[in-house]
């Protein structure tokens, strides 16, 4: 059974690269994470040793990815190596997929809520500058998340973002809106706001997509793909 895709790869403008998600798929109910995910990759030609997989612990760590293997306790790669390939799994949190033209460097981060107060998306930035790579001429797609309509959280999430991004919800709840947290802190790590783009797409409503707040401990996770068209 061929899977189905979102393929944003002309959302960056760059030809030859490739940015993938994987769609819903029953094997996800069925098949551990790993396996499902190396499954994936063989249908797009690569093997595992192909694959840069981040353990993701809803941390800030991001590390620089330069050959195909696990990184522990990770939540986002870089790496301007034209072999590996970047993925990430999610289900409603965006994945944002980065690139910087001269370098051809790729990024691929887990931007959730625990992800971003913590501080990730400004230490993708600090990885960036590391190694000479200036913020501002770097672009970014902000992937499928959970939408600002959809995200109902508690007040001790709420108060780790400022109130521009939330609703108040009757009985004392809030919605988040995650893609414009997500837009707002890349800016501020230095990305300019006309080099981001938002695929508007959210999991929840979105039938294509898994998403942990619609189907709770027994939903699957999509796995990002980034790579360079060989
Ligand atoms: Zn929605």
């Amino acid at each position: 059974m061929e899977s189905n895709w979102f393929d944003f790869s002309v959302r960056l403008g760059t030809p030859g690269l490739r940015l993938l998600l994987s769609c819903r798929d029953a094997r996800n109910d069925r098949q551990p994470l790993a396996e499902h995910r190396e499954a994936l990759g063989r249908e797009l030609g690569f093997s595992r040793g192909n694959l840069a997989v981040p353990h993701q612990v809803h941390g800030r760590r991001v590390d620089w990815a330069d050959e195909g293997r696990i990184y522990p306790q990770t939540d986002g790669l870089l790496t301007a190596n034209p072999g590996p390939v970047l993925t990430l799994q999610v289900a409603d949190c965006p994945p944002v997929y980065l690139y910087h033209a001269p370098s051809r460097t790729r990024g691929l981060v887990h931007a959730g809520w625990r992800g971003i107060a913590g501080g990730v998306l400004e230490a993708t930035a600090d990885r960036l500058r590391d190694r000479d790579i200036e913020p501002r001429q770097v672009t970014a797609l902000i992937g499928p998340a959970i939408g600002p309509e959809c995200y109902e959280v508690g007040p001790e999430v709420a108060a780790q973002f400022d109130t521009r991004f939330l609703t108040a919800s009757p009985g004392g709840s809030y919605r988040l809106d995650l893609p414009g947290v997500v837009r707002f802190r890349l800016e501020e790590a230095g990305i300019q706001a006309e080099n981001i783009a938002v695929t508007g797409i959210c999991t929840k409503c979105d039938p294509r997509c898994h998403s942990y707040r619609r189907d709770g401990q027994r939903a699957g996770r999509m796995v990002a793909f980034f790579y360079e068209q060989g």
